[in-house]
């Protein structure tokens, strides 16, 4: 039997692995591939029970009764399927406007897929509606990253870098649990000597190894990083030829963070003043250090002011560019990186290119065939577009692939009553996730193994999806249905099924992008393993670090941009004084649609817990394995209470795997990135009176 080599479904770092087929199913073994060199966590070592598992989707479902979604889904041939999609969205085109279909992605779409998505609804919708659930993950440090640095490339170096960093200070980000295996690096750079810091309002796996542990309140990441500032200005730590020579506009940022002295800044965040030196100190004095960012930082309703002000810490003490040092942000989704680089984004057109830039727009034309005026002008962001589904100028026609947005999007019990107000909802899964129970169509996917195509790594490595064994008879890949849909819809002469050469396009299109693929080729990928973006040639050795030189902006220079904290849009107050504060347990991914059907990971984690201080647990009479019920302004859930004192006691943690969390999530959104805030809302906790089992309502 033939090994194939590929990468985990999961998460970002697309950790390598081995796929051997035998009867029945596959041999999973994990492989030496740079990201992962052999580890692989249990979601990666048990991926394979999924592909033959006995919920998999084989065939595409239709209602018993056509528009009537309280009726049974039955099993429907593709040209029914197919058929019914073609005339919904004809009907709804004639009548509402082309912008009343559209469709929403995922993070975890190859490259291939979410580029031709992005192609579809432009190309054959001719709609403006498209954005996906990256805009749930990674838009504010994206953002950030782009309007300081000029390119948004997660980790500007490779991740091995951080085992040679002396010093770490990771921001909301939590490896040990979200992806194991990278905990190599840091544990590596501990063993040399390395420090490392963690700012989590909980004391986390990766807290217990670190040096230090921050715990502020949160929402106020960027208070802390403005104090931090404060304390490097005034002790003279500012590396003055790097902001002088490489960088504009730290005047105004350091006259802002005069007002972020040390002892305002612990009232703020509850950050002891000692520790806020100390990390500062351990940056500045015992280099390379880096500053890492994750989820915990970003999804706030100020997310992007906030990454921005650990990035104008990093310029300010001259981290970034030089070796083993910098500001980074870790990618959550196995394709995040990729994800937002090709289209698939309300405002972007392949190669990270803008929508609104008439050059771009001539030039994606150019290699679509098409008229530049054919294509639409920008639309809303993933929260906005769901927020108006079925709404008078909203979209009555939607198409989600690959995302769970009725347990994954904020405020999730309004999410799915705008799901039940479509027309038509047609969802592409692999199971009958929360988001498909809801649909008038189902189409059944090919998974990870089933398909080839490309995935970009959490560092801008591009890496190569191999396909290990056929999908079942009437499964077919999203590329496909992209194709088949297309070719019905009468603009079927621009796509293609085929993965290669969907990519071959690609790399035409992004060339001269910020996000240039030009010169990667699948060759070069397996010989190479993976290669980085950008790479504008086959002769170009692809780039594995940036900023060495300059920094992507018509000056070359990296900007600092003045930011101040905002309070969180929500605090707690006298009717909700808790703030809840939502992320990931190690057993789970994302939605959870995959991972909550895998009997090891189940067994190890059967249910979500509530995690909460002792101090506040005795307050409401709650003893550990209780069912507490959480209540928000948007709605209740109901989990089981694990007491903890490594979180802070005015704070709950609940892990947003499965339905609940986000019935309470608050989806304010940040004004640059359209982020959620779904890091903080605020609740109240009691003991339960439901019976068993996680509700809500
Ligand atoms: Fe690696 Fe992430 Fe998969 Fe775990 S989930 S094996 S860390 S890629």
């Amino acid at each position: 039997m033939t090994a194939t080599q590929t990468h985990c479904p999961y998460c970002a770092l697309q950790c390598g692995m081995t796929l051997t087929p035998r009867i029945p199913g596959v041999r999973l073994e994990p492989a030496e591939f740079p990201t992962n060199r052999g580890g692989l966590c249990a979601k990666g070592f048990t991926a394979a029970d999924l592909l033959d598992h006995a919920d998999r989707l084989l065939t595409p479902l239709v209602r018993k009764e056509p528009g009537n979604r309280d009726s049974p889904l039955r099993e429907a041939s593709w040209e029914e399927a197919y058929g019914l999609i073609a005339a919904k969205i004809r009907e709804s085109q004639d009548r509402f406007g082309r912008d009343s279909v559209g469709a929403f992605g995922g993070g975890g779409l190859t490259n291939e897929k979410a580029y031709a998505l992005g192609k579809f609804v432009r190309v054959a919708l001719r709609s403006s509606a498209i954005d996906y659930n990256g805009r749930f993950c990674m838009s504010s440090a994206a953002t950030a990253a782009n309007r300081s640095l000029g390119i948004d490339r997660g980790l500007p170096f490779p991740l091995a870098d951080v085992a040679e960093a002396r010093t770490v200070l990771l921001v909301g980000a939590n490896p040990a649990d979200a992806m194991p295996p990278s905990m190599q690096y840091l544990d590596a750079g501990r063993a040399a000597g390395a420090k490392h810091i963690v700012v989590d309002p909980r004391r986390t796996n990766t807290a217990n190894g670190a040096h230090l542990h921050l715990q502020p309140l949160p929402g106020t990441d960027l208070a802390l990083a403005n104090g931090m500032l404060h304390i490097a200005i005034r002790e003279g730590w500012i590396d003055e030829d790097f902001v002088k020579d490489r960088t504009e506009g730290f005047a105004a940022v350091k006259a802002a963070t005069n007002a972020y002295w040390p002892e305002r800044v612990e009232r703020m965040t509850g950050v002891p003043e000692r520790r806020l030196r100390e990390t500062v100190r351990l940056l500045a004095t015992e280099q390379p250090s880096m500053i890492l960012t994750a989820r915990g930082a970003e999804q706030h309703s100020n997310g992007t002011d906030t990454a921005q002000a650990w990035l104008n810490l990093a310029l300010a003490l001259g981290l970034v560019g030089k070796p083993y040092s910098g500001y980074g942000t870790i990618t959550g989704q196995g394709n995040g990186q990729g994800g937002r680089e090709h289209g698939q984004k309300a405002d972007q057109l392949p190669g990270y290119r803008r929508l609104d830039d008439p050059a771009a727009r001539e030039h994606i034309a150019r290699v679509w065939g098409i008229d530049p005026d054919e294509l639409p002008q920008p639309g809303v962001s993933a929260y906005e577009m769901i927020d108006r589904l079925g709404t008078d100028g909203g979209v009555r026609v939607l198409w989600v692939l690959a995302s769970n947005i009725a347990v994954s999007a904020p405020h999730s019990t309004h999410v799915i009553d705008r799901l039940k107000s479509l027309d038509l909802l047609v969802v592409s899964d692999i199971f009958l996730s929360e988001t498909a129970e809801l649909a008038d169509v189902v189409l059944p996917t090919a998974q990870w193994a089933e398909e080839e195509g490309t995935m970009t790594n959490l560092e801008g490595r591009v890496i190569r999806r191999r396909m290990a064994l056929p999908p079942p008879p009437l499964v077919r890949t999203d590329l496909r249905v992209i194709a088949d849909l297309a070719e019905i819809l009468g603009r079927g002469e621009h796509f293609s099924a085929d993965p290669r050469t969907v990519f071959d396009e690609l790399r035409r299109a992004s060339r001269g992008g910020i996000a240039d693929y030009h010169g990667i080729t699948w060759e070069r990928i397996d010989d190479e393993q993976g290669v980085f973006w950008p790479c504008p040639s086959e002769d170009h050795p692809g780039t594995p670090r940036l900023f060495a030189e300059s920094f992507p902006r018509p000056d070359g220079r990296a900007r600092f941009i003045r930011v101040e904290h905002r309070d969180a849009a929500e605090l707690p107050d006298g009717t909700f004084p808790y703030v809840l504060t939502t992320g990931r347990n190690m057993q789970q991914y994302q939605s959870g649609n995959q991972t909550r059907r895998v009997k090891a990971l189940t067994v190890a984690l059967p249910e979500p817990r509530a995690e909460i201080h002792p101090d506040l647990a005795r307050r409401h009479g709650i003893a550990d394995g209780d069912l507490v019920e959480l209540r928000s302004r948007r709605g209740v859930a109901t989990l089981r209470a694990r007491l903890s004192d490594g979180i802070r006691p005015d704070t709950v943690f609940a892990p947003f795997h499965w339905p609940g969390a986000n019935a309470l999530t608050n989806p304010a959104l940040d004004p640059h990135s359209k982020m959620p805030a779904f890091k903080v809302c605020a609740v109240t906790i009691a003991l339960a009176d439901t019976p068993e089992g996680t509700t809500t309502r």
